[in-house]
């Protein structure tokens, strides 16, 4: 995705309020981030740790979600099991997905709706995709499908979630 800035980031949530899109805290690394390896932005909330976000372009727009952790990471599972992040297929040791919530856009979720999603923990699905990180499993689950095709699967799974925000 293209540099964005801070202004630009703050101003593009759909599903909170401008206040707090105003106060939430940035990505510790913020300056330091690797545009051109992400598909979105995606990070928890270096002070509040049950809150993460994620801001994606479609077209020339910014779409920002905020996200609660509905299960606290590591803690839901055991160490041994394993589990799948529904945007980008990485699996992770039991900890390193977590479900996470976003509260829809508009009136319903003024009415409490929320949609659901097992995430990488840390967001950086981009990274796990392009190897660029590597989970506490290694290569032992990579199911072999090239870069282009998980980097494509991740905007797909990722326009159907902010979809179903914006629904
Ligand atoms: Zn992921």
């Amino acid at each position: 995705m293209r540099t964005i800035t801070e202004d630009e980031l703050r101003s593009c949530f759909v599903n909170c309020s401008k206040g707090d899109a105003k106060r939430l805290n940035l990505p510790k690394d913020f300056a330091e981030t690797p545009w051109d390896d992400l598909d979105f932005l995606g990070w928890r909330d270096p002070k509040a740790p049950d809150r993460a976000y994620l801001v994606t372009e479609t077209g020339d727009r910014l779409t920002g979600i905020a996200l609660r952790f509905a299960s606290a990471p590591g803690k839901a599972r055991g160490f041994n099991s394993t589990s799948l992040c529904s945007f980008c297929h990485t699996v992770h040791t039991g900890g390193g997905v977590a479900l996470m919530g976003a509260r829809r856009s508009g009136e319903a979720g003024k009415q409490g709706n929320t949609v659901g999603q097992y995430l990488c923990a840390d967001l950086a699905c981009s990274l796990y995709v392009r190897g660029k990180k590597q989970t506490l499993l290694g290569d032992a689950h990579d199911d072999g499908i090239p870069v282009e095709d998980k980097v494509s699967r991740v905007r797909t799974n990722l326009d159907a979630f902010v979809a179903s925000v914006l629904a």
